[in-house]
């Protein structure tokens, strides 16, 4: 008998949530209304109170608002890092802008701080900083490295909640101390989730009021009251060609609840994190940096890296492990591997690190449903493989 197989991810929604979506369902209103603005409210709280939260469908359709409220058009620059998502870059495209991609510091795989400051040119309007897999990047060293506070700070938090850096400085990514805004995704993989979703979060009220503005159409109340004082249910002024972006209240029920289990959700996959340090150590394989003493890493991906003195490839490891049913992935295929991104002219020479660390990088499963069991079959099998 095959043992039964561990998929890589399994988001964890019991019956609470589904109580919560059914709930809604049997209120009559299933798109944007009060459970949005709660979830938001919530969220925002969550982000240390002093922010704005804005719901949206995705962490891209968050990203591409942020961008469009700070003005990103052609003839922009906005530097992202090579070690991410599509998804990152793809929404400086689509406003016409340049992403210019930097290679990443390859004990953490974030973006190199030691590069930006030679990325900056006078057009550059934003830093797209990737918390990855959890682990923050330090801002601090961004801004300096940035110059001035002329660039925008837009954090890509998609795999960071909840995380801190320098939990008694900065407090929680998120809060924007250091940030114009940061994104978060509620995709089926991602920390929590609500199927599909994600939330801006920013301390200036006027990003969040274009970003409020665009999610819908474009359609602004405010404006349409300044015609009448006396606004009838069906009125509004439509001040932009906007977006259809906005949270239905269906997934900003799930997303309530997840919000409120994010905390011990996160503990779990922390403690699976030390299982693997601890079991996986004198390995053929790199594993993760640990996060600074002051640092709270969200583990939202565990990715190991295949060293030289293992007797199997990446790809082969992979395979193997799905042979003895294991799913793992890799994150990431880094953008100057993708036909498109190489188009624009970045390639293995302009990022060298990410290039060599692309043939290495492993995910294992981490997630709050991984039973103890299911750890351990992990571990023995890893170490069956790399021996
Ligand atoms: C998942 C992800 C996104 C996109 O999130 P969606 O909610 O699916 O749009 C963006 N950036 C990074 C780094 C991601 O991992």
């Amino acid at each position: 008998m095959t043992d039964p197989h561990i998929p890589f991810a399994v988001p964890d929604l019991g019956a609470e949530e589904a109580h919560a979506v059914a709930e809604v369902i049997r209120s009559g209103w299933i798109t944007s209304g009060p459970q949005m603005r709660a979830f938001e409210s919530e969220f925002s709280e969550f982000a240390g109170g002093s922010v704005e939260s804005v719901a949206v469908n995705s962490a891209t359709a968050g990203l591409h608002l942020v961008l469009e409220a700070l003005g990103v058009g052609p003839g922009s620059e906005v530097i992202v890092p090579d070690w991410t998502f599509t998804a990152t870059a793809e929404i400086v495209r689509l406003l016409g802008g340049t992403p210019v991609i930097v290679d990443i510091d390859p004990a953490t795989l974030n973006i190199d701080l030691n590069r930006v400051a030679d990325a900056v040119t006078n057009r550059t309007v934003a830093a797209i900083p990737v918390h990855f897999a959890g682990l923050p990047v330090n801002l601090t060293e961004l801004r300096s490295a940035l110059g001035a506070g002329r660039v925008a700070i837009v954090e890509d938090a998609a795999h960071a909640l909840p995380a801190s850096s320098g939990i008694s400085s900065n407090g929680v990514v998120g809060d924007c101390r250091e940030s114009d805004a940061a994104v978060f995704s509620f995709y089926a993989t991602k920390t929590i989730t609500t199927g599909e979703g994600g939330m801006i979060t920013t301390r200036r009220p006027e990003l969040a009021r274009r970003c409020r503005v665009m999610r819908l159409h474009g359609i602004d109340r405010d404006a349409f009251d300044r015609y009448t004082s006396d606004t009838p249910a069906w009125g509004y002024d439509v001040v932009a060609a906007g977006f259809k972006y906005n949270m239905t209240d269906i997934a900003a029920a799930m997303g309530r609840v997840q919000l409120a289990k994010a905390s011990i959700m996160r503990e779990k996959r922390a403690a699976i994190a030390s299982r693997y340090a601890d079991a996986l150590k004198g390995l053929p394989i790199r594993l993760p940096t640990p996060a600074p003493d002051d640092t709270l890493h969200a583990w939202h991906l565990y990715v190991a890296r295949i060293g030289p003195q293992s007797p199997v490839t990446r790809d082969e490891f992979i395979q193997l492990m799905a042979a003895a049913g294991i799913g793992t992935s890799v994150h990431f295929i880094p953008l100057h591997r993708h036909t498109f991104w190489r188009s624009l002219g970045t390639g293995a020479d302009t990022c060298p690190v990410a290039d060599a660390e692309a043939d290495k990088a492993v995910s294992l499963p981490i997630y709050s449903s991984l039973t103890e069991s299911q750890v351990e079959r992990i571990i023995d099998t890893t170490r069956e493989i790399l021996s």
